[in-house]
């Protein structure tokens, strides 16, 4: 019912929006996915917001479909969406004026079984940090959030976790695919000087990879969850991700995706910055 409701508010936006020819096109959902999935739309007559859905099962994140785009759209934007376009406004990687953002509150979604999909349990961002029209969900205003614990459990602890963990990676990059602000045209791994990607893949290789993209994430992370649930060999190194944007969040006080306005942290030089050991353990100076 509730779903119901907000799916004919956001109906009734989208059709203003098109019959105003205010937006070329609009990034929604639809239902009739595998398994009851809600899946990425594209609205672009008044008639076609009919086929707009709202719901628990719209996990997949739609943002990454505007990035590069130079015509005007609009795009219904979950919380971890809008905390993309956000990074991709900073970013330059779009124009705020470009973006109709139809925000959208969120109370997480579920898989087919009705459990939470990964990065929902533990996101503390269940409004939308930028909009232009605001679909409100009253359940949020009651949600008991927490951040989650650290993970860290000291340096041996922590390299024998990821050693464990990059042991089932298959290096298909499909948590790369999946990430947002993996954006590059040619990813470090794919460069050939030098060469990152031998041809007999080792624990080195697989190291280098994920280490490399957490530090690429860092400060940038909106820990939407998508790279953990792209995985099908269910690496799950996310929580290194997470230290270090617990770290930045701390050290700079920048939380990813919050406010255009805001100078990224990767872009503040501080003398006296902590350094602290890649796996947690040494801290220098
Ligand atoms: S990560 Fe947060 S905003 Fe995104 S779908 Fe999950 S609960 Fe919603
Ligand atoms: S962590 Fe998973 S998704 Fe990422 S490269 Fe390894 S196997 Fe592929
Ligand atoms: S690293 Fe994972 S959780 Fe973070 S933004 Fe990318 S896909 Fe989302």
């Amino acid at each position: 019912m509730i779903y119901e409701e907000m799916t004919n508010n956001i109906r009734s936006v989208c059709e203003k929006l098109l019959n105003s020819n205010d937006v070329e096109v609009i990034v929604a959902y639809r239902g009739g996915g595998v398994e009851g999935m809600q899946i990425p739309y594209f609205a672009k007559t008044p008639e076609d917001v009919q086929n707009i859905e709202w719901g628990d099962r719209c996990y997949q994140n739609i943002a990454p479909y505007v990035h590069g785009l130079s015509k005007k759209v609009g795009i219904l934007a979950k919380p971890c969406d809008a905390r993309i376009l956000t990074q991709y406004i900073t970013e330059q990687q779009i124009k705020r004026d470009d973006v109709y953002i139809i925000g959208v509150d969120c109370v997480g979604m579920v898989d087919e079984n009705g459990d939470p999909r990964p990065g929902c349990p533990d996101c503390m961002v269940r409004k939308p940090p930028i909009y232009d029209e605001y679909i409100k969900d009253d359940r949020v205003d009651s949600l008991d959030l927490s951040p989650p614990a650290s993970e860290d459990g000291g340096l041996e602890a922590n390299f024998e976790r990821f050693r464990k963990e990059i042991d089932k990676c298959i290096m298909c990059y499909a948590c790369r695919q999946a990430c947002y602000g993996c954006y590059c045209k040619t990813c470090f791994i794919d460069r050939d000087l030098p060469d990152w990607q031998p041809a007999e893949i080792d624990a080195g290789t697989k190291m280098t990879f994920h280490m490399g993209r957490t530090m690429h994430l860092a400060g940038r992370c909106v820990e939407c969850g998508a790279c953990e649930a792209s995985c099908e060999s269910g690496v799950n190194v996310r929580y290194i991700i997470k230290e270090v944007t617990k770290f930045i969040e701390d050290e700079y006080g920048y939380s990813a995706g919050m406010d255009p306005e805001q100078v990224p942290a990767l872009l503040v030089n501080k003398f006296d910055d902590r350094e602290v050991g890649f796996l947690g353990g040494e801290t220098h100076g």
